[in-house]
C-alpha cells in the first residue's frame, strides 16, 4: 500500500512517515500543497492523508482539484482546524474522513485501515480467500488455520494479490506498492517474494503471467 503523506510540520510529519512505515505501508512526504499535485500527479496512491493549512497551495485546493480531474484516491484530512464548518467543507469537498490533530497515531491507522477497505468494499479488517486468511489489522496470516509466518513484504505482496482475486498485478505495480521514493529496488524482489509465498502457501497458490505479473485465482 502506498500513501502520500501531505504535512508541512516536520515534527508531525517525521511521526506519522515513522508511525506508517512501521506497519509497512510505503510512505512518499511532500511539503506543501504544489508538491502533493505533483505528486497526485505522477504516481498512483492507495490513499492520501491530508493537512490543510499548507505553503504554496492549501489542502482543501489540493483536494478540489484532485477530485476536479476524477481521480477517487481516498483521503483522509488530517487537520489542527477543529470546527465544524472545517469538518463539513472539507468532507463536502471529497475528503472521506477528517481527523483532528493532536490525535492518537493508533486511531489514524485504524481510520486508514477503515478506509482502505471500503475502498474494495470489505467490511472488516480480515480477508478471506479460500483456505487462506489475512488479518490487516494484526499482519497474521494462516492456510487452513494454522499460522503463516510472513516478513512485512511478503505480507504486503500477498495483501495486493488478494485486493484483486482473479486480476492479474502487474510487477511495476507491487512494486510502486511496496516501496517509496528513497527505497532502492532490485529488479527481482517481486519474484522472490512471490518464490516465498509459493513455499508457504503452496506452488499453484500464485499464477505466474508471463511478462505481466501474477494472479491468485479468484476464490471458488
Ligand atoms: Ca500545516
Amino acid at each position: 500500500m502506498r500513501l502520500l503523506l501531505v504535512e508541512d510540520d516536520p515534527m508531525i510529519g517525521d511521526s506519522i512517515e515513522g508511525g506508517l512505515r512501521a506497519e509497512n505501508y510505503a510512505v512518499d512526504w511532500v511539503r506543501d500543497g504544489a508538491g502533493a499535485e505533483l505528486a497526485l500527479s505522477t504516481q498512483a496512491y492507495d490513499l492520501v492523508l491530508l493537512d490543510l493549512g499548507l505553503p504554496r497551495k492549501q489542502g482543501m485546493d489540493v483536494l478540489r482539484g484532485l477530485r476536479a480531474r476524477g481521480l477517487d484516491v481516498p483521503v483522509l484530512i488530517v487537520t489542527a482546524r477543529d470546527s465544524t464548518a472545517d469538518r463539513v467543507q472539507g468532507l463536502d469537498a471529497g475528503a472521506d474522513d477528517y481527523l483532528v490533530k493532536p490525535f492518537d497515531l493508533d486511531e489514524l491507522l485504524a481510520r486508514i485501515r477503515a478506509l482502505l477497505r471500503r475502498r474494495v468494499s470489505r467490511t472488516t479488517s480480515i480477508i478471506r480467500h479460500g483456505r487462506v486468511v489475512l488479518d490487516l489489522a494484526s499482519h497474521e496470516a494462516s492456510l487452513d488455520g494454522a499460522a503463516v509466518t510472513l516478513s512485512a513484504r511478503e505480507f504486503a505482496v500477498l495483501r495486493a494479490l488478494l485486493d484483486e482475486p482473479g486480476s492479474v498485478v502487474a510487477k511495476s505495480v507491487l512494486e510502486e506498492k511496496l516501496y517509496g521514493w528513497n527505497a532502492e529496488v532490485e529488479s527481482n524482489t517481486i519474484d522472490v517474494y512471490v518464490h516465498h509465498l509459493r513455499k508457504k502457501f503452496g506452488q499453484t497458490f500464485i499464477q505466474t503471467v508471463r511478462g505481466v505479473g501474477y494472479k491468485v485465482a479468484a476464490a471458488e
